[in-house]
C-alpha cells in the first residue's frame, strides 16, 4: 500500500489574496501535489468554468451533499456556501499523493479538527507585518483609523495562531516560492518519512 498523501491547507483572512497566490502556484507547472476543486453554491463569474475553478452547485444539492457526510469541511461566507468534496481529497490522498486545499479560516479549522498531521499554512497581508512600524513611526494615522486597524490586526493574529506557518503576501512570486519550501521541508520531517523506514527496523527497539 503506498503511503498516504499530505494534505496542505492554505488559509487566511478575507481578501489576503489567497485565490492569487493558489492560481500561481499552479501556474508555475512544478507543483507534485494536486488541487482539490472546491463546490460552491455561488454563481461562476466570467470566466469560470465548472469542473475547473469551482463546482457549481444549487443551494440544495449542497446542502444534500452535507447530509450525507461527503463534504470535508464547508462554510457559509458571504450568503453562499463553499466546501471541500471528501471523495477526491481521501482517493487521491490514499494514492500517496500530496492534496492542496486553498479555503476561508472557518473550513480550515474544521480541517484542523479531523486532520491534525495536515499542513496549515496562513497567508497574511504585509501590512499585518509592518502595523507595527507603522504605528510607532510619524504618526500620521488618525486615531480611530490606527485603533480600526489594530482591532483587525489582532482579530487576524489570534487566526495565525492556529496555523503551523505564516507567509506574507508582499509579493506572489514571493509567496509561492515560499510555500513551495514549506511542502518540500514538510516532506522531509520525521513523523513523515519514518514509516518508510520502519520495516527496515523491524520489531527491534
Ligand atoms: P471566491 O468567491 O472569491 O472564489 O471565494 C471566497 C472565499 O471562499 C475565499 O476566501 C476562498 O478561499 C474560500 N473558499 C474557496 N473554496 C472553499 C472551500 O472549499 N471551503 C471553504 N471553507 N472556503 C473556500
Amino acid at each position: 500500500m503506498a503511503k498516504r498523501g499530505m494534505l496542505i491547507v492554505l488559509s487566511g483572512p478575507s481578501g489576503v489574496g489567497k485565490g492569487t497566490v493558489r492560481k500561481a502556484l499552479f501556474e508555475t507547472g512544478a507543483t507534485d501535489f494536486s488541487y482539490s476543486i472546491s463546490m460552491t453554491t455561488r454563481q461562476p463569474r466570467e470566466g469560470e468554468v465548472n469542473g475547473v475553478d469551482y463546482y457549481f452547485v444549487s443551494k440544495e444539492e449542497f446542502e444534500e451533499n452535507i447530509r450525507n457526510g461527503e463534504m470535508l469541511e464547508y462554510a457559509k461566507y458571504v450568503d453562499n456556501y463553499y466546501g471541500t468534496p471528501l471523495k477526491y481529497v481521501n482517493e487521491t490522498l490514499d494514492q500517496g499523493k500530496d492534496v492542496f486545499l486553498e479555503i476561508e479560516v472557518n473550513g480550515a479549522m474544521q480541517v484542523r479538527a479531523n486532520c491534525p498531521d495536515a499542513v496549515f499554512v496562513f497567508l497574511t497581508p504585509p501590512d499585518l507585518m509592518e502595523l507595527k512600524h507603522r504605528l510607532i513611526g510619524r504618526g500620521t494615522d488618525a486615531m480611530d483609523v490606527i485603533n480600526k486597524r489594530i482591532k483587525k490586526a489582532v482579530g487576524e493574529i489570534r487566526m495565525m495562531r492556529n496555523y503551523d506557518y505564516a507567509v506574507v503576501n508582499d509579493e506572489v512570486s514571493q509567496a509561492v516560492a515560499r510555500i513551495q519550501m514549506i511542502i518540500r521541508s514538510e516532506r522531509l520531517r520525521v513523523t513523515r518519512v519514518m514509516p518508510d523506514y520502519e520495516q527496515m527496523i523491524g520489531d527491534e527497539n
